[in-house]
């Protein structure tokens, strides 16, 4: 709290939400540690979600497992579910940075977009949460809900599991709303660590669908005999050049970014090759411009193998959806702010500006489009997101901030008959049902093979 701001007075729920999360503060703080040092990779976070799941089975509340592979939902308050259901939501996954000092040698997964921070916050909210003094004030159901694959990496093996049945969407959380797993729930708190010390509210994002371009060419001595061979990396640098011409098309404003990376190159420096694979989001700020640009992306892909006389099959699937700017609500501003005052520490608390627009995407968006998200950020880390120096410096700020405001922000909402929950709810206008969500999405899946 800042100097000459009137401190808020809590009620006694707050009080006791408060007491409760100081004092498990070494718990709360040893939990988001070991899940730190444990990082796992998109819809294989088997361990970090045993570690979510056992956590809510020994505070005493029923379970849901393996909801899109790895996703867990605690439920608390159950007997009051169809007045409001709340979810709080952390998730599970991590980017592979190798070379991240806390990187997990096993996986190769490190949590440098401080996925940990939400799981911390979520089960130190649950210990509050579910104190019967506590809980007998929640007029509304509250589920702690852990979500698999934010990160969307790794797109053959997502695509793999696709084919295995698995899955059908690489987003944990777009899953998650195609299995129903967001049936039972009217609204969701999400947080993220971010730039500000806290923050309340949400900018916009870009959207994006997947390719996978795989190139096929035709095996030959290098040296020997490359005439009888087709290069299939030729095909690929072609196809690359052709995608970096297509820069001046796209609009300011519609934030287009393309990035492929080669995830296959060839198989030996002295043979032709005869394979390589390119993988690429195609994002953009609105629906239109991804489409305009996956189009392109089509196109300069192809006229690579055109050249060369290679085969080239792009597999496109879905992505995210553009996530939306939403004005702080007021109940988590509040929340953040006791949470703030009282803390040792003076942190800032502020509303997001929901002018600024990321290049970045995350799959909140797909859930913003069939109920009502509410988002808070809090700071505590030093380095960028992504960045192999990325890690967390305040303990108090990244985790047991984020605990109370997740847990004071559900209070508020659902205390009094859930008054506020219901007036979020109510005000709020879906874009998708889920069937419409979903035919949205299948309209993207797409295998060509060309040439
Ligand atoms: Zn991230
Ligand atoms: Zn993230």
């Amino acid at each position: 709290m800042a100097q000459n701001e009137t401190p808020i007075i809590l009620d006694e729920t707050e009080q006791k939400i408060i007491n409760i999360i100081d004092a498990h503060r070494d718990q709360i703080i040893d939990f988001a540690k070991d899940i730190y040092t444990h990082a796992e990779l998109g819809y294989k976070e088997f361990r970090t979600a045993e570690k979510f799941a056992n956590f809510m089975k020994d505070l005493g509340l029923p379970i849901k497992e393996h909801l899109a592979v790895t996703g867990v939902k605690a439920y608390l308050n159950e007997e009051k579910k169809d007045n409001v259901s709340l979810a709080l939501i952390g998730e599970l996954d991590a980017l592979r940075i190798p070379e991240h000092k806390y990187a997990n040698p096993e996986t190769q997964g490190a949590h440098c977009c401080g996925h940990h921070a939400q799981l911390a916050g979520v089960i130190g909210a649950a210990i509050a949460l579910t104190n019967p003094e506590v809980k007998e004030k929640l007029d509304g159901q509250v589920v702690l809900f852990a979500v698999p694959a934010e990160e969307y990496g790794e797109i053959e093996f997502k695509n793999k599991l696709t084919a295995e049945g698995k899955i059908k969407y690489g987003g944990g959380k777009c899953e998650l709303i195609r299995i129903g797993a967001f049936d039972d729930i009217d609204l969701d708190i999400v947080h993220h660590i971010g730039d500000k010390d806290i923050s309340v509210g949400s900018n916009s994002n870009n959207g994006f669908v997947s390719k996978v371009i795989r190139y096929k060419g035709v095996a030959a001595h290098a040296a020997g005999a490359p005439h009888l061979g087709v290069n299939a990396l030729n095909a690929a640098s072609l196809g690359l050049s052709a995608l970096a011409y297509q820069r001046e098309t796209f609009r300011d404003n519609d934030h287009v970014r393309i990035h492929p990376i080669i995830t296959k190159g060839g198989n030996l420096v002295n043979v032709v090759p005869d394979e390589v694979v390119i993988e690429t989001l195609v994002r953009a700020a609105n629906k239109d411009a991804i489409a305009d640009a996956a189009a392109k992306t089509d196109r300069a892909f192809r006229s690579g193998a055109y050249a060369i006389g290679a085969q080239c099959q792009i597999t496109t699937m879905p992505g995210y959806l553009p996530a939306l700017s939403a004005e702080a609500n007021e109940e988590v501003l509040t929340a953040a702010q006791i949470a703030s005052q009282s803390s040792k520490k003076d942190y800032e608390v502020v509303k997001q500006d929901t002018t600024a627009h990321s290049g970045g995407s995350t799959d909140v968006g797909d859930v913003q489009h069939i109920q009502p998200v509410l988002t808070f950020n809090t700071g505590g880390k030093v380095s960028g997101l992504h960045s192999v120096d990325f890690d967390i410096v305040d303990d108090e700020l990244a985790y047991i901030v984020t605990a109370k405001i997740f847990a004071l922000s559900a209070y508020r909402l659902l205390k009094n008959g859930a008054a506020k929950a219901k007036e979020v709810i109510e005000n709020y206008h879906p874009i998708f049902t889920k069937d419409t969500y979903i035919q949205y999405m299948d309209s993207f899946i797409s295998e060509s093979t060309d040439l």
